[in-house]
């Protein structure tokens, strides 16, 4: 899961930053955009850069609203609602301030707005990959699929040699 995560995100934020919306809208100077405020119900108002709504209003953003946070929690505790989808927004918010704070505060490490955006994109991202019931998924599914790829590959070896 977390390969199908790291893939997804990553896919999506080359094919983002090396689409023609950066040249097109001339995005040079990353602290000079004009940021979209969100009302965040843990965090307040917070504002996100235009290439991080970008990622937000794709379908496989939009999906995450679907999704709840904490599955079945809800039905012990029924306010545990909240879906993937603020969580991941939220996520990139807190990035982009511990990394704003390391930026200020560490200045010898040359932290550019650039590496803040792109610590964000990841952030936003992170949750992308998960398959069906998530870590269910990571902890059940995926070693028995691995397990049985092997099997095959060591059958397909066989019949091939
Ligand atoms: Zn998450």
């Amino acid at each position: 899961n977390k390969h199908l995560s790291f893939f997804s995100a990553s896919f999506l934020c080359k094919y983002l930053l090396f689409s023609s919306f950066l040249y097109d809208n001339d995005v040079k100077d990353v602290s000079l955009c004009s940021c979209q405020i969100f009302k965040d119900p843990i965090h307040g108002t917070i504002e996100l850069h235009p290439l991080l709504v970008k990622i937000i209003d794709t379908p496989q953003f939009q999906r995450l609203r679907n999704i709840k946070q904490l599955g079945a929690v809800s039905y012990v505790y029924p306010g545990a609602t909240h879906s993937r989808f603020e969580h991941s927004i939220g996520v990139a918010y807190l990035a982009g301030e511990i990394l704003k704070s390391i930026k200020e505060k560490q200045q010898d490490l040359g932290i550019t707005d650039w590496d803040v955006l792109c610590v964000q994109f990841a952030a936003l991202c992170h949750d992308l990959g998960h398959g069906p019931f998530s870590h269910m998924f990571d902890l059940m599914f995926i070693p028995e699929a691995r397990r049985l790829k092997a099997i095959k590959t060591v059958k397909d070896n066989y019949i091939l040699y």
